[in-house]
């Protein structure tokens, strides 16, 4: 083989999303990334901490960008980078910010080296985007996770009691991390390790999970029913990502956040304002069932 094309064999083009990065020697940083085609990669871009590199700019986090990649003996080298979406406003402005972190850092954590998902990746880039558009990052985050599980393998069922198959009914059922789904009153009530499903919870659940985005960007949650929500899915993560054994320390950010929630929703029952059934407002003809 001649040189030139034995060069051309040691590199390849991957469009990736930046998910983390941490320097490494004096002027050098190692990227994570996830990519369309071959999945979450670790890579070496070499100078990008001097003032004058060309690449810094193209792979700050949260950017979607074009990479020239050669094959190394360990790590594999960044050779060129163009960006195809900068993101900016989600490094520009530190609420948006911390939205985005939290989804890299799931996206992260749900995938394993060079095991592409071609369906999670296009979830996580069109995240960013709606984040950087400034929807309502609470409505765009929740969406994100309950596809994200469906995605991976984990998606919670929320149509019918996972014990006896029964149709839920418009009344408090419960959910099961360990079953991975609902369970019906007489499944569900007396077992200590479920956790009870309101009926508009469930409602904004089974909507998020089966209508388009465009739909659930119209939804208007009351402050309660969102932290409901909120705390749900953040505990039914934290029990799939433990049992999976990774990103322990991304656990305990999320076990924290978990807390903080808790002490919110205390103190609203404590002000006796703990039901927001009355507030749940869907802007949709066909409300969910
Ligand atoms: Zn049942």
């Amino acid at each position: 083989m001649d040189p030139e094309s034995e060069r051309r064999q040691r590199l390849y083009r991957v469009s990736a999303i930046v998910l983390k990065r941490r320097e490494q020697g004096e002027a050098d940083r190692l990227l994570t990334v996830m990519t369309r085609d071959r999945g979450k990669l670790t890579l070496l871009a070499k100078g990008v901490r001097k003032p004058a590199s060309r690449k810094a700019g193209h792979i700050e986090p949260f950017t979607y960008v074009e990479l020239l990649v050669a094959k190394g003996k360990s790590l594999d080298l960044v050779t060129q980078a163009e960006t195809l979406e900068a993101h900016r406003a989600l490094r520009e402005d530190l609420w948006r910010s911390s939205w985005a972190y939290y989804v890299v850092e799931l996206a992260d954590a749900f995938t394993q080296d060079e095991d592409p998902n071609a369906l999670f990746f296009d979830l996580v880039l069109e995240t960013l985007g709606r984040l950087n558009a400034g929807v309502d990052p609470a409505l765009a985050v929740r969406y994100y996770e309950l596809h994200l599980l469906s995605l991976v393998g984990y998606q919670p069922q929320l149509f019918r009691c996972v014990q006896c198959d029964a149709p839920l009914q418009p009344e408090v059922n419960f959910l099961s991390l360990e079953r991975g789904g609902a369970l019906c009153p007489s499944h569900g009530s007396h077992h200590p390790e479920t956790i009870a499903l309101p009926v508009p919870v469930l409602k904004v659940l089974r909507f998020m999970q089966t209508r388009p985005w465009e739909q659930v960007a119209q939804l208007q949650l009351s402050p309660a029913v969102s932290r409901q929500v909120e705390s749900i899915l953040a505990r039914y993560i934290v029990y799939h990502l433990e049992r999976t054994l990774r990103s322990p320390a991304f656990l305990e950010k999320l076990r924290a956040m978990l807390a903080r929630t808790k002490m919110v929703n205390a103190e609203e029952t404590a002000n006796g304002e703990s039901n927001g059934e009355a507030a749940l407002s869907i802007n949709d003809e066909n409300a969910p069932g």
